[in-house]
């Protein structure tokens, strides 16, 4: 017997691209096409580097204290870590302990299935309907736990927070985690029914409406017994996730509402003209409430135009699955970015 037959193994996610060269429009991975606040250039501009010596907070307080005052909650309902990512991937590991499978939709982010696999938690994927909307029903009967992304991402769709409430209390043995990682674009956040449910995770990211997504900072809300439990586990896996300036950078960033506000009211604005542009060219989307639009040409296959736009120096992502092989995950950029893009899909399509 080899030592391989032993090894965890897994198909790990796979991230969009991150292209090394500069002169291109990067619409692949949803960031924000706008700085950070200026209060993050302030606040990098004081850090002193000779800190770095030194463990930073384990508690994360200079962090955590600025989300809970920014969303007006206690700091014990709050959980931070190294992107969303970190925070899902501990939450999966703290919550999805039964032998029933944790539901998810089969079209929704592609890494639920891949912690699923790692932790070895049974999972079943529910089709979403032929318009991308997801049946509150499908997520009623027993399970081991539940993951719905709100807007669900790649499809952009929302749901109904009424919707999301049906799904939470119906479910009061398992923890639902709603995944609001575009939630800040035009959907409505579940964060006000934490004080109702004790099994709601509502998780959130700085890499989009935040503009930080190379700092990597996730957080998620939950009454205190849910984030007392999160800390437990993640503080049996790595006391220091959160770096000095993930720390002080974060809370300088959250404390800046006016910015945030303005350049997610500008990422829509720029949404919501990209979209009238899309339908005029002929593509098909359902609505979007995030940054970015999920799209196909009835007449042009995903395929063909994705590799046009990146000869054209635009890189958008595709998904080479089942039921969305022909769609673009195109990221709302700037007008002028989007401007561009349009004209290069006049040429082809
Ligand atoms: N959830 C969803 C639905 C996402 O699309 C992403 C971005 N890839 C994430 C979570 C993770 O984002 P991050 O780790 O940058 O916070």
């Amino acid at each position: 017997m080899s030592w391989e037959s032993n090894v965890r193994k897994v198909v790990p996610y796979v991230p969009g691209e991150q292209p090394k060269i500069n002169n291109i429009i990067k619409l692949n991975t949803n960031e924000n096409p706008y700085s950070p606040s200026p209060k993050v250039y302030e606040a990098y501009k004081e850090t002193d580097l000779d800190d770095f010596r030194k463990y930073p907070d384990p508690t994360c307080s200079v962090l955590v204290d600025s989300i809970a005052d920014f969303y007006g909650v206690k700091k014990e309902n709050v959980f931070v870590g190294v992107g969303s990512d970190d925070v899902l991937s501990m939450a999966f590991l703290t919550f999805f302990n039964s032998d029933n499978p944790i539901l998810f939709p089969d079209i929704t982010y592609s890494f639920y299935d891949v912690w699923a696999d790692l932790y070895r938690i049974p999972y079943r994927q529910i089709p979403l309907n032929d318009d991308f909307t997801i049946e509150p029903l499908d997520y009623f009967g027993e399970n081991g736990g539940v993951v719905i992304a709100n807007p669900n991402a790649p499809t952009g769709v929302k749901l109904a927070l009424e919707a999301i409430e049906d799904i939470i209390r119906a479910n009061p043995d398992v923890v639902v985690i709603v995944d609001e990682a575009y939630v800040d674009f035009g959907a409505e956040s579940a964060l006000p029914l934490i004080d109702k449910y004790d099994n709601l995770l509502v998780v959130r990211t700085y890499s989009k409406s935040r503009s930080l997504a190379g700092l990597r900072i996730g957080y998620a809300f939950g009454c205190e017994k849910l984030i007392k439990y999160l800390l437990d586990a993640k503080f049996s896996f790595n006391s220091y996730t959160m770096n000095m300036p993930s720390l002080t950078l974060g809370a300088a960033a959250m404390d800046d509402r006016e910015y945030f506000e303005k350049t997610t009211a500008k990422v829509i604005e720029t949404r919501e003209k990209f979209k009238v542009s899309l339908r005029e060219l002929g593509f098909e989307f359902a609505d979007s409430a995030t940054n970015f639009v999920f799209a196909r040409h009835p007449h042009k296959s995903g395929k063909e135009i994705f590799d046009y736009l990146r000869a054209h120096g635009i890189i958008v992502r595709r998904f080479d699955k089942p039921r969305i092989s022909e769609y673009l995950r195109i990221s709302i950029g700037t007008d002028e970015e989007m401007d561009k893009l349009v004209s290069v899909l006049k040429e082809i399509v």
